[in-house]
């Protein structure tokens, strides 16, 4: 589910069918001139919510300097010219593969004998040699990738060192994408695996590394639909091994440094609202849960928002009293100036993005 004005799945104003973008071209002053100066009359990040018991496409984001070329070269395939910098957060428990392991771990693997081959023996693992091994197992021949796979699942689980979880991750990427998806070897040997709890956050820069495995998340990322694919997808789908390859950012360089932590918000009035913060500009997201009978209120942000409930019901009372009734599933745009009021007798649980400069 997308929300927000990026062309290719528009949301629309309930009331009228109108579209949000044309509805915020003809009233600009709902996002004010901060975001107009430096965006237009939109709104420049994309909330989505997914939900996925598949590996969805192995894929990085281009950066600005790259979604340029692209776009310019292939526009109909590369839809803007914008980096698309993402963060996820888990609404249930959330399995993902996010950035490239810490390089001792990387080499501990690459001594076992199937992959001895990645690496000469002399030549030490850094950022550019992991580049190559990359690039090695992506181009590796569909027989191959199924042989790499059976050897390494032949292996003495006790070899694996600290990522003795690679066979049975391996097997089952195995199962679904076949043992002839060379995204299974790149995820299950090269990636960290975390497993994100509710209200967990990932964040992954321009050009990060990362494929999610299964789970339900809200995600929210820069205001573009840029992407390159290479696993976990049909053959025929995959992007440029060597341009994927040479973009790659190495920056996280390990499990946590993923982790986006939330912290408390000066936002919500009365201290029951979190806020994740990605180290970019274009969004912040808050979070508010509610037990029954809780209140919070939202003091004015001074820029658009887009919020959406993702667990219970309760009341939505703008600044200037109107009243609306939220629920699962319930999404807004709320203008920069708006002052909101959630309450619940049952409990609720929303995430507002809202745009930072
Ligand atoms: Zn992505």
């Amino acid at each position: 589910m997308w929300m927000g004005t990026y062309p290719s799945v528009p949301s629309r104003v309930y009331s009228t069918g109108k579209l949000l973008s044309e509805h915020l071209k003809d009233n600009p002053e709902l996002v004010g001139d901060s975001v107009c100066n430096r965006y237009g009359p939109d709104i420049p990040f994309l909330p989505k919510v997914l939900s996925f018991a598949k590996a969805l496409p192995l894929q990085i984001h281009p950066d600005k300097d790259l979604a340029e070329r692209l776009h310019a070269k292939n526009p109909e395939k590369f839809g803007d010219a914008n980096h698309k910098p993402e963060i996820a957060i888990a609404l249930s428990r959330f399995e993902l593969f996010v950035g490239f392991k810490p390089l001792g771990q990387i080499s501990e693997l690459l001594r076992l004998k199937p992959l001895q081959k990645l690496l000469p023996a002399h030549e030490k693992l850094d950022d550019n040699a992991l580049r190559k091994v990359c690039e090695t197992l992506l181009t590796l021949s569909p027989e191959a990738v199924s042989n790499t796979i059976t050897e390494l699942q032949n292996i003495s689980l006790s070899e694996f060192g600290d990522s003795e979880n690679v066979p049975s991750l391996l097997e089952r990427l195995s199962k679904q994408y076949s043992s002839f998806d060379n995204g299974s070897l790149v995820a299950a040997l090269l990636m960290n695996y975390l497993v994100l709890e509710p209200g967990e956050a990932v964040c992954v820069p321009a050009d990060g590394i990362h494929a999610w495995l299964s789970g339900d998340i809200l995600e929210c990322m820069a205001r573009s639909d840029n992407v390159l694919n290479t696993g976990f997808c049909p053959r025929a789908d995959r992007d440029d091994i060597e341009l994927f390859t040479q973009s790659l950012t190495f920056k996280p360089h390990g499990p946590e440094e993923s982790i986006l932590q939330s912290k408390k918000s000066s936002i919500g009035v009365k201290g029951r609202s979190i806020e994740f913060a990605p180290p970019f500009s274009e969004f912040n997201v808050l979070a508010v849960a509610l037990s029954p009978t809780e209140v919070e209120k939202h003091s004015v942000l001074g820029s658009p928002s887009i919020l959406v409930v993702t667990q219970g019901s309760g009341k939505m009372t703008v600044g200037d009293g109107t009243v609306h009734e939220i629920g699962l599933g319930s999404v807004y745009f709320t203008a920069k100036d708006a002052e909101l009021e959630f309450s619940t007798k049952t409990g609720l649980i929303l995430y507002r993005a809202y745009a930072t400069f």
